[in-house]
């Protein structure tokens, strides 16, 4: 009786065990069902405040001055500037609208507008970097000898290659990318797009791409790259 007693013991154990298993695994399959149609399994965290904004050029005429900055408006009968907003006035606003850092990816820079509020952002206390194309840096109207001569500081490629980019990063947290050169041309002349946004999955390659860069023209790195102009010369002295 007493050993009928121990194996049905033994049964009923290894019964409850394998009962309380399969409840456990049934449960956890139901919740993960459930949680998948009602999409609660979310890979990662959703941003949130993403916006987007396009700008298009070329503007019909540049904003002018006294209209938007003076307090008694523009007085001029008959003035040739714009007295509404324009692409350009619409990316100085974002521009302006840095606190920490301002970032400059930049093939050239030529147009003053864009230069002096740059400029103006530094002097706030804003730190700006900026990263150009050597071979545009004396061309004639180039303003990176101002952002050099107000202290900014400027970083250029050393190689035949071109620096194509046209990207600004606002605070890390909002980028200005197109085709648009930093140019009045650009401003008036020619047809150019402008990307505004501060969506993460975008801004971020961006933020890497300009540390790889600034890393990599920092003078002290420039005996690492390839084929450039210099190197090649004096290859050829050597
Ligand atoms: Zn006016």
């Amino acid at each position: 009786m007493a050993s009928w007693s121990l194996g049905k013991l033994v049964i009923l154990t290894i019964v409850g065990s394998v009962t309380l298993e399969l409840l456990y695994y049934t449960w956890n399959y139901f919740k993960r069902n459930h949680r998948h149609k009602h999409g609660k399994t979310k890979p990662k965290q959703q941003q949130k405040n993403i916006f987007h904004n396009v700008l298009f050029f070329p503007d019909q005429h540049i904003a002018c001055k006294e209209h938007f900055n003076s307090s008694d408006g523009c007085l001029r009968s008959g003035c040739k500037y714009a007295h509404s907003e324009t692409s350009l006035t619409h990316m100085l606003s974002y521009l302006r609208s840095a606190r920490k850092t301002l970032d400059l990816c930049v093939f050239v820079i030529t147009c003053h507008e864009l230069s002096d509020t740059v400029i103006a952002l530094h002097e706030r206390g804003v730190t700006v970097r900026v990263i150009t194309d050597d071979e545009q840096v004396d061309i004639t109207g180039s303003k990176i000898g101002a952002f050099r001569a107000a202290g900014i500081q400027v970083r250029q490629d050393r190689s035949s290659y071109l620096m194509h980019h046209k990207f600004a990063l606002i605070d890390e947290d909002v980028l200005i990318n197109g085709s648009f050169n930093w140019t009045r041309q650009a401003v008036t002349g020619n047809n150019e797009n402008l990307l505004i946004t501060n969506s993460r999955d975008i801004v971020q390659p961006y933020i890497e791409e300009f540390e790889r860069l600034w890393e990599q023209f920092d003078p002290r790195n420039y005996k690492c790259l390839p084929h450039t102009n210099s190197d090649q010369i004096h290859q050829a002295i050597s």
